[in-house]
């Protein structure tokens, strides 16, 4: 996942029930049947279990099999991994190198374009916050432990244990072409061995967040047009929640995006 707080929010409701922790527990080890899952944890509302836990992307089925997804099993290593210690500067910091790109699924706002999970190891752990001003539009999220960069359209997330997703890939080579970048970055950062300065963020305008909305002019929001709800959501003058379309899931990479550049207003 990318840690947009519409896929945070798919996952911790999933997550928050005990039965499906108890189903996520079990498709740790290996592969069940429905059937092995109803008689461990009740066969009371399991078909609903079984769709929060796919909703989520945490689980995949196949026949009668369900198996945790590339991501489910990324969220439960995850889960296991220790709170990183926090570092001041880049000094010790090993060099990164891309060792693994391993899924390719499509995105949900647009099927010519796929979500990736890859791998940058050594892990940064406590050094990723220090990171976040050699990209021009990034920031550090402790909530997810993670470095969220914004670049062009996709939304790239690096977790401090080295797991990386990224949106709105066209295919294997822009994904390699994209992590290399990132790497050679950092990398540079390391090389020198100095902590990077803040500086400037790039700034967004209306235009940018226009690209984003739905584009249906349906004036749920009480405004006019799509694009008269940015250039009201740039001036503050209107809630992004007050577009509702924007809830539906066929736009869940779309309201990722803007709620990403909304951080750069
Ligand atoms: S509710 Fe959303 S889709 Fe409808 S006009 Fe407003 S911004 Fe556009």
């Amino acid at each position: 996942m990318t840690g947009s707080p519409a896929e945070v929010k798919l996952v911790s409701n999933a997550m928050a029930n005990i039965t499906r922790r108890k189903i996520m527990a079990m498709l740790v080890e290996k592969s069940r049947t429905r059937e092995e899952i109803a008689g461990s944890v009740g066969p009371s509302m399991l078909d609903y279990h079984l769709q929060m836990l796919q909703q989520a992307g945490l689980v995949q089925a196949k026949d009668d099999s369900l198996y945790l997804s590339d991501f489910g099993k990324n969220f439960m290593e995850t889960k296991s991994e220790k709170p990183a210690e926090i570092k001041r500067d880049l000094s010790g910091t090993k060099p990164l190198e891309v060792v693994e790109i391993r899924q390719l699924l499509p995105c949900i706002a647009d099927s010519t374009k796929f979500r990736t999970i890859a791998r940058l190891e050594p892990a940064l752990a406590g050094a990723l916050r220090l990171l976040e001003p050699l990209f021009p539009r990034a920031r550090y999220s402790d909530k997810l432990g993670a470095l969220l960069i914004q670049k062009g359209n996709k939304l790239i997330t690096i977790y401090s244990g080295g797991n990386v997703t990224m949106t709105m890939v066209g295919g294997q080579s822009d994904a390699c072409e994209t992590l290399e970048e990132i790497r050679n970055t950092i990398n540079e950062a390391i090389s020198r061995g100095i902590t990077p300065v803040p500086r400037e963020k790039v700034k967004v305008d209306h235009a940018e967040i226009y690209e984003y909305l739905p584009k249906t002019n349906c004036q749920a929001c009480a405004e006019q047009s799509c694009y008269a709800f940015a250039i009201k959501l740039v001036g503050r003058e209107t809630a992004l929640d007050r577009c509702t379309p924007l809830l539906e899931s066929r736009y869940a990479t779309n309201l990722e995006h803007i709620r990403s550049l909304l951080e750069y207003l």
